[in-house]
């Protein structure tokens, strides 16, 4: 179910390394129309990540550094995106 997105730049950052990973584990998401990270809350997907943080961290990183660092991104994002107002969601 892993797919490696090979079109998108290399992730220079441990914070990029890390929502790269929540992205495609689909514990993060980004707005279709906005482009902001929402967080899916998804128990299952986050486990996935921080096993892919433990198991296979970036070079030069220690597996517990990794691990922290998609913790700080899914401390960081919120899970509405802040540009699509949840009242029109409500209206409809
Ligand atoms: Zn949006």
């Amino acid at each position: 179910m892993l797919m490696i997105c090979e079109r998108r730049p290399t992730t220079r950052t441990l914070r990029g390394w890390a929502i790269h990973v929540l992205q495609e584990v689909g514990a993060i998401r980004e707005c279709e129309e906005h482009g902001w990270m929402q967080d899916r809350a998804d128990p299952h997907a986050r486990e996935r990540a921080f096993d892919i943080a433990r198991r296979d961290p970036p070079a030069e990183v220690s597996p517990q550094a990794a691990e922290a660092a998609v913790r700080d991104v899914l401390d960081s994002i919120g899970d509405t995106c802040p540009e699509c107002s949840p009242d029109e969601e409500n209206r409809r």
